[in-house]
């Protein structure tokens, strides 16, 4: 079998994803990122393992895949999922009326429910408000976001793709209407160079519009930003998710000894220019204390904010009525061959658009390998500094 290259543009838990999924298939796997691996949105989200409950509501297409990745990874990444599910917690009479929509949409979606009293829930999250009516526990989990991304780059390393980090792209090389390969620098030595391909994949998440851009073909991308905030303690062991409809400061997950409190939701044009609004910060302390009172007083730890990369047309507001669902974009309807784009979706789905994505990749190279990364059990992620 001829062996093919393709390139991947972005080092994010979707770029590693798909490098981990070609070089499974046998093909020839080069990836640049401007930064570090994970440097972007990924290395700075919540780390939850969603089960799709948030989404069980009004995005069904996002919570069903949300619920089969989740499955899946447990499985192909051992070890790196804390699995101590999610609550879904009631402190008014509207979010119980919500609980019945909420029950209704994660049957629907596959996603297993197991209702608790008030009494039930206290006794295992003794910190929730005292206000609770009742609970909803789900199979949410909670993660590392650097790591979990690690572990598709460490075992694609192993399997032979190459990691160009500090390599940023600065132009897409054309013959016709046909994409040849990118035109990087090497940040580390200010030096310009270009890498031939036989296929570009776009993998840049909320900056896909500006590779696109390049190319000259339309990426429907709105950059969506949240804020964070993390405390000191851990405030919860599983994740509490308050029962309504997305909002900001509806979550606090537990990560390590620290409680992270999100998110909020506005768009941008520049992923590279999001700001820090102070009084997001504080809708995540006054949010979040609805749920956990001692919110308030734990001691700040630190805020920042990250850049959803959501499907959507210019004309959305907040992004909060955009789907978390992903697409894949082959170009050639618009008259370019050999390029490729990947983006919205979750972390938690990586994998899922990664496996959408590679299929269309070989498809198009006619490179007939079937896709073994449901199955494939992952390298731990300290291999992909050791291997
Ligand atoms: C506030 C917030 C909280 C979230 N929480 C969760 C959560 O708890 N669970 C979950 O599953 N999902 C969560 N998400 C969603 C998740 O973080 C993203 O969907 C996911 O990380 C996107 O990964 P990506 O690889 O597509 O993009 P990125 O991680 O942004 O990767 C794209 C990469 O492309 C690189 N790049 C850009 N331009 C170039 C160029 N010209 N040349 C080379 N490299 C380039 C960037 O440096 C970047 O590293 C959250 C998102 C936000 C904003």
């Amino acid at each position: 079998m001829k062996s093919y290259h393709a390139l991947i543009i972005g080092g994010g838990g979707t770029g590693g994803a798909l490098a981990h999924d070609l070089a499974l298939r046998g093909l020839k796997v080069t990836l640049v990122e401007r930064g570090e691996v994970t440097s972007g949105t990924t290395g700075r989200h919540h780390g939850l393992l969603h089960s799709g409950g948030r989404y069980a509501v009004k995005d069904k297409e996002s919570a069903v895949e949300c619920i089969e990745e989740n499955l899946i990874l447990r499985k192909v990444m051992p070890g790196t999922f804390e699995e101590n599910d999610g609550l879904f917690v009631a402190i008014t009479e509207e979010d119980v009326e919500y609980s019945r929509l909420f029950i209704e949409g994660c049957t629907d979606c596959g996603i297993p429910t197991h209702q608790l009293t008030r009494e039930q829930a206290l006794a295992i999250e003794p910190n929730l408000s005292p206000n609770l009516i009742l609970a909803v526990q789900i199979p949410d989990a909670t993660m590392d976001a650097m790591r979990m991304a690690l572990r598709f780059f460490a075992t694609a390393k192993h399997n032979g793709a190459e990691f160009k980090t500090y390599t940023e792209v600065l132009d897409v090389e054309k013959t016709g209407g046909t994409v040849t390969g990118v035109r990087v620098v090497d940040h580390r030595s200010g030096k310009e160079s270009v890498i031939n391909a036989d296929i570009v994949i776009n993998a840049a998440g909320p900056w896909s519009g500006k590779v696109a851009d390049m190319v000259g073909v339309e990426v429907p991308i709105r950059p969506s930003p949240g804020v964070m905030l993390a405390l000191e303690g851990r405030l919860c062991n599983m994740v509490i998710n308050r029962m309504t409809p997305s909002g900001d400061g509806d979550i606090v997950v537990p990560q390590r000894g620290l409680s992270v409190i999100g998110t909020s939701s506005w768009v941008v044009d520049d992923p590279d220019n999001l700001g820090l609004p102070s009084d997001h910060i504080e809708k995540m302390y006054a949010e979040g204390e609805k749920m956990i009172p001692a919110v308030r007083k734990a001691p700040f730890r630190a805020a920042w904010s990250a850049a959803r990369p959501l499907i959507g047309p210019r004309g959305a507001d907040t992004g909060r009525e955009l789907s978390r669902t992903f697409k894949c974009f082959d170009h050639v309807d618009e008259g370019v061959e050999g390029f490729v784009t990947i983006t919205g979706g979750k972390a938690t789905t990586a994998r899922g658009m990664a496996e959408a994505t590679a299929n269309v990749v070989c498809q198009k190279l006619g490179v007939d390998a079937p896709c073994r990364t449901r199955e494939v059990v992952m390298l731990p992620h300290t291999a992909y500094f050791t291997g």
